[in-house]
């Protein structure tokens, strides 16, 4: 068409087929705004020039974000760039930084980073078919080779149920904490299932399920090492954080197996149900990891649901070379995997996979509109409704990677690890908490004036303990503000004592030895600065 038709056109147009033209082209305006690919282009990346941490105090920097009219006169792009460029990025955490080794939090590999964009274009919604399509198929593939992984049952397993819609071998979660939810309440409704004229728990509530099956409570029985998202599950199904019993572990964070026999008895003889048993493969503070295949007969022996949350240490199992770390995983009934921690994958992505392909049936979903019976809508098996197509980037990982590149990623922070261990052994500043079962590592920081009492083991005051515990909290936190290196700090409990301890985590396969020498020298030279002042 050329110019002067156009225009001929345009005047034949009545005035309300203008003003529809000029509102989708409004609507064209502000689907089309852009950064024009400057959008962060500063972003900390892994290399060990840039700090970790900009050293912005929260509570002096609140008043930056304090006004609530976002959005009354809208910005153009370039100023909303400039303000990302300075007010927010630089004070974000540097989780890319090779000397960043206090969380589960790594960085990431590129073709993730460029997946995940591709995903945000194509805006699919895994909750049904009619927004994911074949996205379903790769979903169910991914979680059925995730659970081969585990449990390595025969090919016509994965034939009749990986892709049967009746079937379900697990569900990817928005993290470790909605898994370990939806394999408790999963676990609770299978239980208490219809039985008779009792329609089941998710008909007629836990009143009436006690009453029907005849017992008096719930319980959940792991260490005091689980993970603060069972207390959560607990709250969310009615039972409350005291129905969480958590025992005593040994000397490498395992649980005490003779106090959780006990506590079966116990609660056999009282007529209480045990929801599940927990056994943790990499428990979040210390990275022990529980004799899963003891864990695992007694809860065969007195017939409960076993739950293994592997939301740290489950990625072990993608890497032949690897499984014997979590062995005995492979006898719970279900298991937690976080992908946003060992898998590197960004932050919202987890799974929880089931043993039985019928263990979901008892938790169905469904509604007239979505997740009908019969329908492949992944919605139907899970807590959560709409979702993104994350799991996406876990399929370009095993693709990509396989199981020899995870092989070698392991293998490389767990040598890290090895070496961080012999340093802080073979250091006069540091003491070893606890031997490392996987790759996270428990030490801390013992004042000069202690060295000698600790070396021999002498018994140390109340005020001696306390003193060791400050001054670790100290170097901690003022390690944090200085951002030029980073470990975590917890609290452990051991009978009456508190132990305050330096946490380090070693999940970033590009951190060099040279990296943890200057993290250490970081912490000996912030605690001889708090000594002398
Ligand atoms: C991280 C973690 C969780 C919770 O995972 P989120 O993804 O943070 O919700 C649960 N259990 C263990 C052992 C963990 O380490």
């Amino acid at each position: 068409m050329s110019l002067l038709e156009c225009r001929l056109e345009r005047e034949l147009l009545s005035t309300e087929e203008e003003s529809a033209i000029a509102q989708v082209g409004k609507a064209r305006e502000l689907y089309q705004l852009s950064f024009s690919g400057r959008l962060g282009h500063d972003l900390p990346r892994h290399g060990n020039k840039e700090k970790i941490n900009s050293g912005l105090k929260l509570s002096t920097s609140r008043h930056r974000f304090d006004r609530v009219d976002i959005g009354n006169q809208p910005v153009a792009p370039f100023e909303y760039l400039d303000f990302l460029e300075t007010v927010v990025f630089p004070h974000t955490v540097n989780t890319f930084s090779t000397k960043f080794l206090g969380h589960m939090t790594a960085p990431l590999p590129e073709f993730i980073t460029e997946v995940a964009g591709v995903i945000s274009r194509m805006n699919q919604n895994q909750v049904k078919v009619e927004t994911s399509n074949v996205l379903t198929l790769l979903e169910r593939q991914v979680l059925g080779a995730v659970h081969h992984k585990i449990y390595r049952k025969q090919a016509g397993f994965y034939e009749s149920y990986m892709q049967c819609p009746e079937s379900c071998l697990g569900v990817v979660t928005g993290g470790g904490t909605l898994a370990n939810i939806t394999s408790l309440s999963y676990a609770l409704n299978s239980a208490f299932r219809a039985d008779g004229n009792f329609a089941g728990l998710t008909k007629e509530g836990l009143v009436s399920a006690l009453n029907h099956y005849g017992f008096k409570d719930v319980v959940v029985i792991g260490s005091k090492r689980m993970h603060y998202s069972v207390d959560k599950a607990a709250k969310l199904l009615g039972l409350g954080e005291r129905n969480v019993i958590r025992l005593e572990t040994d000397s490498h964070g395992r649980v005490d197996l003779a106090q959780m026999r006990s506590n079966l008895e116990e609660c056999r003889k009282g007529k209480i149900h045990v929801l599940a048993l927990i056994g943790i493969a990499g428990a979040t503070e210390t990275g022990s990891v529980d004799p899963l295949e003891e864990i695992g007969a007694l809860a065969a022996e007195f017939g409960v649901h076993f739950h293994a949350d592997a939301a740290w240490g489950g990625a072990y199992t993608l890497s032949s070379n690897h499984r014997e770390l979590v062995k005995g995983i492979e006898m719970a009934d279900t298991v937690t995997i976080c992908a946003h921690k060992q898998l590197y994958i960004p932050m919202g992505t987890s799974l929880c996979i089931f043993k039985s392909p019928g263990f979901a049936s008892h938790s169905e979903n469904n509604t007239a509109y979505q997740c009908k019976k019969g329908s492949y809508d992944l919605g139907r098996y899970t807590i959560e409704g709409s979702r993104p197509a994350s799991i996406l980037m876990l399929h370009a990982l095993l693709n990509l990677w396989g199981d020899a590149g995870m092989g070698h990623v392991f293998d490389t922070t767990l040598s890290l690890t090895q070496n961080f261990t012999g340093k802080i052994k073979s250091s006069e500043n540091f003491l070893l908490v606890q031997e490392p079962a996987l790759n996270i590592v428990v030490y801390r920081y013992i004042p000069v004036t202690l060295r000698e009492k600790v070396l021999t083991k002498e018994k140390l005051t109340y005020a001696e303990i306390e003193l060791i515990n400050e001054i670790n909290k100290k170097i901690q936190s003022e390690q944090f503000i200085n951002g030029n290196s980073f470990v975590s700090s917890t609290t452990l409990v051991n009978g009456e004592e508190e132990v305050v301890v330096f946490r380090a985590v070693f999940c970033n396969p590009l951190t060099r030895e040279n990296d943890l020498d200057a993290l250490l020298a970081d912490q000996a030279k912030i605690a001889r600065d708090i000594e002398i002042a």
